[in-house]
């Protein structure tokens, strides 16, 4: 292995460690919690060091960059690939085609789309609801921020989840950048509660669960554990600084 790998490799178990430490701290198993890794902008080859060391999920931002990567190395490395960032409509093909799970569905015309493409394919796509719980314009995700309109939510989601070819699994967020990390926990508790109110008022609908939250970055992801994160999603804590220029 070389130096790359070796590195990868430490800190990937250093990141293994410290979410079984953050697990047991709230009594949770660590089992409960996974990990995935996000390598967008990085080359192959941290992406290869990265399912050497041992990772099974891999985290990627941008539909043809992961593509790309799932062509390169998908196939023979038994991983799952995660699209975890916002996905603009017409890269809903690419999604259903070649993504194994989706965090970051924020509309009803992507979950529409999405859903269209997955018929064609006869597939069935694993998929989360994004939500914006910090009223920041900039974000993507329905608009959750102010607790007295989540009802207006029930509508379109209530139509999401009756499209035949998605399944959902539960919420994620990406809290304002700028807060520090018990300001991150607050907008977690938010997601947490607004998932319980979704698995109420959807109890009939036994095609979804909402055992899955996605929260938690290399800044937070320990805050996250102790709030009910099961899919941490953790890029520079294991693989450095984006690479934009490559
Ligand atoms: C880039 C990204 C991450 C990883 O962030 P790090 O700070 O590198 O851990 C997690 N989630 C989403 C949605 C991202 O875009």
């Amino acid at each position: 292995m070389d130096d790359l790998a070796k590195a990868i490799k430490e800190k990937y178990q250093q990141t293994l460690d410290s979410i079984a430490s953050a697990a047991r701290s709230v009594s949770r198993d660590s089992d409960t919690v996974k990990l995935v890794v996000v390598t967008k902008t990085q080359p192959l080859e941290i992406v290869q060091a990265v399912v050497q060391a041992g990772a099974k999920i891999l985290g990627e931002n941008y539909p043809e960059e992961g593509v790309m990567k799932i062509q390169s190395l998908g196939f023979q490395s038994g991983v799952e690939w995660h699209q975890i960032g916002h996905v603009q409509s017409r890269k809903a093909k690419l999604i259903a085609e070649h993504f194994n799970f989706l965090h970051s569905l924020d509309s009803l015309k992507l979950a529409q789309k999405i859903n269209h493409f997955a018929t064609e394919l006869n597939r069935s796509l694993p998929v989360l609801l994004e939500f914006n719980v910090g009223a920041e314009l900039s974000k993507s995700g329905w608009d959750a921020a102010r607790e007295e309109q989540w009802q207006d939510l029930f509508i379109e989601i209530d139509a999401v989840l009756d499209l035949p070819h998605l399944q959902v699994r539960g919420l994620m967020c990406m809290p304002p950048l700028d807060v520090d990390v018990e300001a991150s926990r607050f907008y977690f508790q938010k997601l947490v509660r607004l998932r319980d109110v979704f698995a109420k008022r959807f109890s009939q609908k036994n095609t979804a669960n909402w055992d899955e939250l996605s929260m938690g970055t290399s800044a937070d992801y320990e805050v996250a554990i102790q709030e009910g994160s099961t899919l941490v999603r953790v890029g520079t804590k294991i693989v450095g600084a984006r690479q934009y220029n490559k």
